[in-house]
């Protein structure tokens, strides 16, 4: 990431096909990086295996067991043999649908859930960003972002409806419907070509608590998902990442309160993400029961985050990401 990442220090928004800068470098001096989720698994696959590591893959049936005492285990099968792993602790960083978050008793777990009316249908094409930065566009037709991986590979999005069947969207039909939602000089601007991923993805936010139970840790999409709007998803399983191993380290040296306070610490920055995630989801989307009032609060929104530094200087402070 460090040899590759592309940095930004801001970001464009748009309404109505025209945008604006929210210059990051004005209000802090973080920034923030672009680089693509996939190649941060790569890397880490690779750490893993310069370390030595163990990875075990294709299993089926991974069962959490007697999490609730000091000695908890996993068992799974593989080519119909089952197995075992004891541990001291268990990470469950197995994302939404994962066994872990499922292995927490229903009488201690809360959950906390809201599913967005919409969908982003996404494109993945070797063409040139259409800009530096990215660009988050509202517009009455609905959302659309212009996102990057490389400066060669580009990642583009548009809100639809959640059940719309993909094939509808030929690569013609999406780069047109792009054109129409983002500012007019990008539109002119934007190179394309043909997709070579395309993919629907349903929007949600949703917390779990508590992310500790005995000896198991939820980590990352296990405890937690927030709608891509703001790139906060991946970054909060960092987070999470964080506070555990500082967590187990203390441990291990005999101190567990950081194990005892997991849950706490890792939960404050998540709700922080959540509330950041829905605000620049509600105030970019078009909403299909979106009354006369409601577009014009969204419209006076981007208007103060346009001409309003304070706007700008609290929407930087989330957008580069709390430090943890
Ligand atoms: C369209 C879209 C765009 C996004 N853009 C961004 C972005 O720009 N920036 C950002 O920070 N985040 C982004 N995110 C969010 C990000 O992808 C997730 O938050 C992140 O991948 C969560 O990581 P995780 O390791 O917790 O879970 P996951 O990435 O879901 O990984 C979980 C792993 O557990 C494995 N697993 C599941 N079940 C089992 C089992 N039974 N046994 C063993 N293993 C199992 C899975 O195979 C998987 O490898 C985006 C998400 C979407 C949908």
């Amino acid at each position: 990431m460090d040899a590759e990442g592309i940095t930004h220090t801001g970001t464009y928004l748009a309404a109505q096909n025209r945008g604006f800068r929210v210059n990051f470098g004005a209000h802090t001096d973080r920034s923030v990086m672009v680089y693509g989720q996939t190649e941060v698994t790569a890397d880490l696959y690779e750490a893993r295996d310069a370390m030595g590591g163990t990875i075990i893959a294709e299993v089926d049936g991974v069962t959490l067991n007697d999490l609730d005492t000091d000695a908890p285990f996993v068992t799974y099968l593989r080519d119909g043999t089952e197995h075992r792993i004891d541990a001291d602790y268990i990470a469950g960083c197995d994302g939404f649908h994962g066994p872990s978050r499922q292995a927490i008793p229903k009488a201690v777990l809360r959950e906390f859930e809201r599913v967005y009316p919409f969908g982003w249908l996404g494109i993945l094409s070797d063409t040139p960003p259409v800009s530096e930065e990215l660009i988050y566009a509202n517009h009455a037709r609905g959302f659309a972002l212009c996102s990057m991986r490389s400066e060669t590979r580009s990642r583009h999005y548009i809100q639809t409806p959640v059940d719309e069947p993909l094939d509808r969207w030929s690569d013609d039909a999406f780069w047109d419907e792009l054109r129409r939602r983002i500012p007019n000089d990008s539109a002119e601007a934007l190179i394309t070509g043909p997709s070579i991923e395309k993919s629907i993805a349903p929007l949600r936010s949703y917390v779990a608590e508590p992310m500790r139970w005995g000896r198991l840790f939820l980590v990352g999409d296990a405890a937690h998902i927030v709608p891509p709007t703001g790139a906060k998803g991946l970054n909060l399983a960092m987070g999470d990442v964080h506070y555990l191993s500082q967590a187990l380290i203390a441990g291990y040296d005999g101190d567990d309160s950081m194990i005892e306070g997991y849950s706490e610490m890792a939960l404050r920055r998540v709700w922080q993400a959540m509330r950041f995630s829905w605000w620049f989801t509600t105030t970019m989307h078009r909403f299909p029961d979106q009354t006369p009032y409601a577009q014009r609060m969204q419209e006076s929104e981007i208007a103060h985050l346009e001409h309003s530094q304070a706007a700008q200087a609290n929407m930087t402070e989330q957008y580069v990401g709390l430090p943890f």
